[in-house]
C-alpha cells in the first residue's frame, strides 16, 4: 500500500549540488521525475504549471528564504498538502523555531551527505504513505458525495461510493475473507450518520462490528455527523466508530483522519502478516519445508478422528543407508537430497493430506479418505519415481511402513503410528527399498 512519488521539485541554489542530488536519486529511484531550479521565482513558475507529490528546498535561496517559499507552497491552491523538505547544512535554530509554522513537513540535515538523502527520501516516502487506500464510502446527500470524491480522489485515495447502508453490507459480504471479491477488500469505511432506506450509518456500523465481526484495527470506520449534540456523537462511538467528522467537512480535519485511519489499518495488515509468517515457521520444517513433528503431534490427533477424513492412511517413508550417502558425499549432499525429498513430497501429496518430516530422514504422510489398497499402490508409485530421482545426483532408496484406521476407526494417532512403524522396521528387515503394511 505504499504511495508512489512521482515527481520531485529540488530547489538550490547551488548547481554542485542539484547535479549531485538529481544523480543520486536518478539512482536509486530510477522511476522518479525530478526537476531543479535555482531560484524561489523558478520554482513557483513550476508549480503553476505542474504538480509535484515532493517538494525539496535549501533554507537559502538566491533570491529568497527556504522558509518563504514554503509559506508560498502552503498558501498555493495546488500544493498545499505537498510534503516539503528543507535541505540544510546546518541544524538552524530559526528552522526549528519557524518550521512548523512555515508549514515545512522534515528537515534534512545536508551535512550527513547525499546517500544518506537518497535514503531519507525513501524512508519518508513510507512514513508518508498514509493516503493510499481504498475506501467504501456511504453517503445518501449528492451533494455532500460530490465534494467528498473529489476531494478524496484529489488525495489520491481509492474510493466506492454507495448512497445505502444495505448496499454497503453486500460490498462488505462479497469483499470479505473467502468471499468472491475478497481481493477487493476495503481499508476503511467512511459512512454518513443519518440515511435514506431502512438502515441509517449507527446500523451499518453496528453491523461491521457485530455481523463481521470486525475490529477497529481492521476496518476502521469514520463517521459524518451534522454539528448535533455531544450526545449523537457518544452515539457514535458506542456503536463502534474509530472516529467522527462534523459536517460541513473541513478538508485538512476530514484528510488528517482518514489519514490515521489508514496507519491503523496498515499496521493492523502488516502484524497480521507478520503473525502469519511466524505461525508458518513455527509449524515447517525449514529444510524440507513439509510440516514438523510438532505440527503433527498438535493437530495429527484431530486429523484422524475427523470421521469426514476417514479412512485414514498413515505411511512412514524413510531413506534407505542415510548415513552412508551422508559419508560418501558429505552432509551438504545429505540436505539436499532431504530438501528435493520434501519437495516431491509435497508435490506428490493428495489433497488435504499432511506431509511431516518425523525425524531426521524420516517422513510421515496422512492421507485422509484413502483405502487400503490405493494407499498400496500409491506407495509403490511413490517408492518407484524416488528410486528414480536421483536427489543432488545421488542414487537413493527408502523403504515405507503403510497403516490405516480402516478396520478401526477409533485408533489414536500414536497407535496408527506404531504400527505404520513397525510396518516400515518390517520393511527395513526385508531388505529396504519396499513397502511393508
Ligand atoms: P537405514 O536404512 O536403516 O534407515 O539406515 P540409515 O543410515 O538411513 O539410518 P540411521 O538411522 O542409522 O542414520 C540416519 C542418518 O541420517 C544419521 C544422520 O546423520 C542422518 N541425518 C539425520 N538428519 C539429517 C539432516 O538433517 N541432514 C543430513 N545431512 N543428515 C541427517
Ligand atoms: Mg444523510
Ligand atoms: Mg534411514
Ligand atoms: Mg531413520
Amino acid at each position: 500500500m505504499r504511495r508512489k512519488i512521482n515527481r520531485i521539485l529540488v530547489v538550490d541554489s547551488s548547481e554542485v549540488a542539484r547535479t549531485i542530488v538529481v544523480r543520486i536519486l536518478n539512482e536509486e529511484m530510477p522511476d522518479t521525475e525530478i526537476t531543479t531550479c535555482a531560484t524561489m521565482r523558478d520554482a513557483c513558475a513550476w508549480l503553476e504549471r505542474q504538480r509535484f507529490d515532493l517538494i525539496t528546498t535549501a533554507l537559502m535561496l538566491s533570491d529568497k528564504d527556504g522558509l518563504e517559499f514554503s509559506r508560498y507552497v502552503r498558501a498555493s491552491n495546488h500544493h498545499r498538502y505537498t510534503p516539503i523538505i528543507v535541505v540544510s547544512g546546518d541544524a538552524d535554530t530559526r528552522l526549528l523555531r519557524e518550521g512548523f509554522a512555515a508549514g515545512v513537513t522534515d528537515y534534512f540535515d545536508k551535512s550527513l551527505g547525499y546517500h544518506a538523502f537518497a535514503s531519507f527520501i525513501e524512508n519518508f516516502m513510507q512514513r508518508h504513505s498514509g493516503l493510499v487506500g481504498r475506501i467504501l464510502y456511504v453517503e445518501d446527500s449528492r451533494l455532500t458525495a460530490t465534494l467528498m470524491l473529489r476531494l478524496m480522489e484529489h488525495h489520491g485515495l481509492q474510493v466506492i461510493h454507495t448512497t445505502h447502508a444495505e448496499q454497503a453490507l453486500e460490498l462488505l459480504q462479497e469483499t470479505a475473507a473467502g468471499g468472491p471479491r475478497a481481493d477487493e477488500g476495503f481499508d476503511i469505511v467512511i459512512t454518513d450518520f443519518f440515511l435514506q432506506g431502512r438502515l441509517t450509518g449507527g446500523d451499518l456500523l453496528h453491523a461491521i462490528r457485530t455481523r463481521f465481526h470486525y475490529s477497529q484495527q481492521e476496518m476502521p470506520v469514520l463517521v459524518l455527523t451534522g454539528a448535533e449534540a455531544d450526545d449523537r456523537q457518544i452515539e457514535v462511538f458506542h456503536a463502534g466508530a474509530n472516529d467522527f467528522v462534523a459536517k460541513p467537512i473541513v478538508e485538512e480535519i476530514l484528510m488528517a483522519r482518514i489519514r490515521s485511519l489508514l496507519l491503523i489499518k496498515q499496521q493492523f495488515a502488516a502484524l497480521k502478516r507478520q503473525t502469519e509468517s511466524m505461525h508458518r515457521l513455527a509449524i515447517t520444517d525449514s529444510l524440507t519445508h513439509v510440516f514438523n513433528r510438532r505440527y503433527l503431534l498438535d493437530h495429527g490427533e484431530q486429523f484422524i478422528a475427523d470421521r469426514s477424513n476417514h479412512p485414514v492412511s498413515a505411511a512412514l517413508l524413510d531413506i534407505d543407508h542415510f548415513k552412508l550417502i551422508n559419508d560418501n558425499f558429505g552432509h551438504i549432499a545429505g540436505d539436499r537430497v532431504l530438501e528435493k525429498l520434501g519437495e516431491l513430497l509435497l508435490d506428490r501429496l493428495p489433497e488435504r493430506g499432511m506431509a511431516v518430516r518425523f525425524g531426521g530422514e524420516e517422513f510421515a504422510l496422512l492421507v485422509p479418505c484413502c483405502q487400503s489398497n490405493t494407499a498400496h499402490s500409491c506407495a509403490e508409485g511413490l517408492r518407484r519415481e524416488i528410486e528414480a530421482l536421483k536427489p543432488a545426483g545421488v542414487g537413493i532408496t527408502v523403504s515405507i511402513g503403510l497403516a490405516s484406521n480402516q478396520h478401526r476407526p477409533d485408533m489414536t494417532l500414536t497407535q496408527l503410528l506404531n504400527h505404520a512403524d513397525q510396518a516400515l522396521y518390517a520393511a527395513k528387515a526385508q531388505g529396504r527399498n519396499r513397502i511393508c503394511a
